[in-house]
C-alpha cells in the first residue's frame, strides 16, 4: 500500500479498493517502524490523521469525489496547525502551539487531505541540508549517511522513503527543489504568490514560497491544485486564475524550445551529474524538444546578493521572536533588555544567529547602500536576464544542484560551502519565477535532479514537460534499498 502515488491512492479510494482510514492506520504504522532511522517528522498527529481519513471516507460514502479526499499528507513544520505545535524547527517555537491554521493547511484539509504530521526542516528553513534543525538530522533514505537537502528535509525524507505519498514543502532559495534532487523526488516552486504565504511562518518574504514535494509530476500537480489561489490574507498573493494542473499534463512536447544555460556547466559542476543532464536533455529531444543554448550573464553574481537579501529579511522577520509575546521565555529575566538577549541567544540556533547578525549588518545605515541595495539592483539584472531569456525559449534546463548529497557534517564547519551549493536554485527566488526538479539519474548510488524554469505562472508547463519526461523515463520509480 506505501508504494501508491497520490493518483493511485485516489484511484483505489474512487474503486473502494481501501479506506482512508486504512490506508491511514498502514502508513502510521510503517511511521513508527521506520522514521526512528530518518528523523523526518517532529510531531505526529494520529488522532487527528484517523478523524481526517474517518471523515473523508463519509464524504466519499455520500458521493463526493475529489483527488485529495482521503489522501495523506504531511505539513512542513512552519505552516501553522491550529492547536498543534508548530516548531520551525527551532527550540525558539518548541512550545508553540499555533492559534490558527496555515490558508494552505486550511485549503487542503478542506480538500479532504489527511494529516499525519509534521515534517522536520532546518531551523526557521535556513539551510541546504537540515542539519540545523532544533530536532537533529535528518537522514537521507539513499544512503544513512548523507544529508537529504534542505530546508525541506524531512517532507523529502519521508517522501522518498515512501513513509507518505506527498509533503508540503517550501522553497526560500531552492528548499523544495534541491531536498527533492537529493532524494529522487519531483518538487515544485510556484510561482512568487501563487501560493499563500498566511500562516507560513516567514524566512525572507519576498522569496518564500510554498509548494509540493512528490515521487512524480503527476503527483505534483494534484497537491499543487490543492494549495494555489487567490488568499486575501496574503498581500503578495496574486489573482490570477488557477488551471486545471491535471489536465495539462498531456500536452506535446513538439517544438518545445528549451534553453541551456552555457553558465550552467562551468566549473564546480559535477562531471557525472552534468553527463545526466545531457542525457535528460537527449530524451527530451526525442519527445520533439528543440534545444537552444542561453546565456543568464548575471548567475555569478546570485548567490552573494542572496545571501544578503535572505539574511535582511530574515533579521527583519525574526526580531518579533522577543521573548514576550510566544515563544521560549528565559528563566527569571533581571530587565527588558536581559529578557530580549537570553530569551533569543538561547532560543536561536547558530545559523539562525549567523543570518541575523548578517542581515542586521547588511541593513544598518552605514551599510545599507553598499550591500542591500546593490544586492537589490543585482536581484533586477538577475530577472532581467531571465526576461531576455524567455524571449527566445519556452523553459530552462540545467542541474538542480553542482553536486550529490554530501554526508553529514561535511559542510558544519564552512557555511559558505554550503551556501555555493545553491548556485542553480536560488536566481528562481530572486526573479519570482517558477521551478521544478525531476529525477534524472544517479551517481555513486546517489538521486540526481534536473531543474526545470518557466515564465511566471506556468507551473503547468512544467509539470507537463515533466510528467512527459516521467512517462519514457523510470529514474522517479526508483525506490531506495530498505525501505
Ligand atoms: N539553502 C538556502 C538557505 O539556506 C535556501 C533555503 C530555503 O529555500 N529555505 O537560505
Amino acid at each position: 500500500m506505501h508504494h501508491m502515488t497520490l493518483a493511485e491512492i485516489a484511484r483505489g479510494l474512487a474503486d473502494k479498493k481501501f479506506s482512508s482510514e486504512e490506508l491511514t492506520k498502514t502508513l502510521l504504522a510503517r511511521i513508527a517502524q521506520l522514521d526512528p532511522q530518518l528523523n523526518s517528522f517532529i510531531s505526529l498527529t494520529e488522532e487527528l490523521a484517523l478523524s481526517q481519513a474517518k471523515a473523508a471516507d463519509a464524504r466519499r460514502a455520500n458521493g463526493e469525489s475529489g483527488a485529495l479526499l482521503g489522501a495523506p499528507i504531511a505539513h512542513k513544520d512552519l505552516f501553522c496547525t491550529q492547536g498543534i505545535r508548530t516548531s520551525c524547527g527551532s527550540k525558539m517555537l518548541d512550545n508553540f502551539k499555533a492559534p490558527y491554521d496555515a490558508t494552505v493547511v486550511a485549503k487542503l484539509a478542506a480538500a479532504g487531505t489527511v494529516t499525519l504530521g509534521k515534517t522536520n526542516m532546518d531551523e526557521f528553513a535556513m539551510g541546504s541540508a537540515n542539519e540545523s534543525s532544533y530536532y537533529g538530522a535528518v537522514k537521507n533514505p539513499w544512503n544513512l549517511e548523507h544529508v537529504p537537502g534542505g530546508s525541506s528535509g524531512g517532507s523529502a525524507a519521508a517522501v522518498a522513503a515512501r513513509l507518505l505519498p506527498a509533503a508540503t514543502a517550501t522553497d526560500t532559495g531552492g528548499s523544495i527543489r534541491q531536498p527533492a534532487a537529493f532524494t529522487n523526488l519531483t518538487g515544485l516552486k510556484p510561482t512568487y504568490g501563487r501560493v499563500s504565504r498566511w500562516g507560513m511562518i516567514a524566512y525572507a518574504s519576498s522569496l518564500d514560497q510554498g509548494g509540493p514535494l512528490a515521487r512524480t509530476a503527476e503527483d505534483c500537480a494534484i497537491l499543487l491544485q490543492g494549495m494555489a489561489g487567490f488568499d486575501p490574507n496574503d498581500s503578495t498573493s496574486i489573482d490570477e486564475p488557477v488551471p486545471d494542473y491535471s489536465a495539462g499534463l498531456n500536452g506535446s512536447l513538439q517544438g518545445l524550445r528549451i534553453g541551456v544555460p552555457k553558465e550552467y556547466f562551468g566549473a564546480g559542476l559535477d562531471p557525472r551529474i552534468a553527463e545526466l543532464i545531457q542525457d535528460s536533455i537527449k530524451a527530451l529531444e526525442k519527445l520533439g524538444a528543440v534545444i537552444k543554448e542561453i546565456s543568464l550573464p548575471n548567475m555569478q553574481h546570485a548567490i552573494p546578493a542572496y545571501y544578503v537579501i535572505a539574511p535582511a529579511e530574515a533579521s527583519s522577520n525574526l526580531s518579533r521572536f522577543d521573548g514576550v509575546r510566544f515563544g521560549h521565555r528565559c528563566e527569571n529575566p533581571q530587565n527588558l533588555i536581559d529578557l530580549y538577549k537570553r530569551s533569543r541567544g538561547e532560543g536561536f540556533g547558530a545559523e539562525v544567529q549567523r543570518r541575523i547578525m548578517v542581515g542586521a549588518y547588511a541593513l544598518s545605515a552605514g551599510y545599507y547602500d553598499a550591500y542591500y541595495l546593490k544586492a537589490q539592483k543585482i536581484r533586477r539584472l538577475v530577472k532581467n536576464d531571465f526576461m531576455a531569456a524567455f524571449n527566445e525559449v519556452d523553459i530552462i534546463l540545467g542541474p538542480t544542484t553542482p553536486n550529490p548529497a554530501w554526508k553529514l557534517g561535511a559542510k558544519n564547519s564552512d557555511p559558505v560551502a554550503a551556501y555555493l551549493e545553491d548556485v542553480y536554485t536560488i536566481t528562481a527566488n530572486l526573479a519570482g519565477l517558477p521551478g521544478l526538479s525531476m529525477p534524472a539519474g544517479f551517481v555513486d548510488g546517489l538521486p540526481v535532479g534536473v531543474q526545470l524554469l518557466a515564465p511566471y505562472f506556468q507551473e503547468g508547463r512544467l509539470l507537463n514537460v515533466a510528467h512527459q519526461y516521467q512517462l519514457n523515463t523510470d529514474w522517479h520509480t526508483r525506490t531506495p534499498t530498505g525501505f
